[in-house]
């Protein structure tokens, strides 16, 4: 069993835990990820569904059209607005969160950089990551 993360928004009336190991983070340069987060892009790790428990307080839904055409539900706390977690309609499995809502650093490692077409010219990139002009391929 790993150790227990844990998260929560900006005002901290929502409040989360992690059962499962957070370890790689994809950095989305897609322009909805930049207007959503305020941010170059927004800095994500996916995590199975359940293994996230909201102990405080419910996230509200913003169902948006994503650039790739689909469905993605984002999710931030009705109050200060921090953005919490993204959610593919399709894939209700999986969870996108938003690890700089975390509490504390991990032992985590940026990996990859996806939807680089949008990437803000002054954003810096670590050419020793992946870099996906548009979605990371679909492993199988
Ligand atoms: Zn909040
Ligand atoms: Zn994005």
């Amino acid at each position: 069993m790993p150790n227990t993360i844990t998260g929560g928004c900006l005002c901290g009336n929502i409040r989360y835990s992690v059962s499962a190991p957070v370890e790689k983070i994809i950095a989305c340069h897609c322009t909805h990820c930049q207007k959503a987060s305020g941010a170059g892009a927004s800095h994500n790790a996916v995590v199975p569904t359940s293994a996230v428990t909201f102990t405080a307080g419910k996230p509200r839904l913003f169902a948006d059209t994503a650039q790739s055409g689909n469905i993605l539900n984002r999710y931030f706390c009705p109050d200060c607005g921090s953005p919490i977690y993204s959610q593919r309609a399709k894939v209700p499995e999986m969870l996108v969160l938003k690890v700089g809502t975390l509490d504390a650093p991990n032992d985590m490692k940026l990996v990859m950089n996806i939807w680089t077409n949008s990437a803000r010219p002054w954003m810096h990139r670590d050419p020793a990551t992946e870099h996906y002009a548009e979605n990371r391929p679909v492993k199988a």
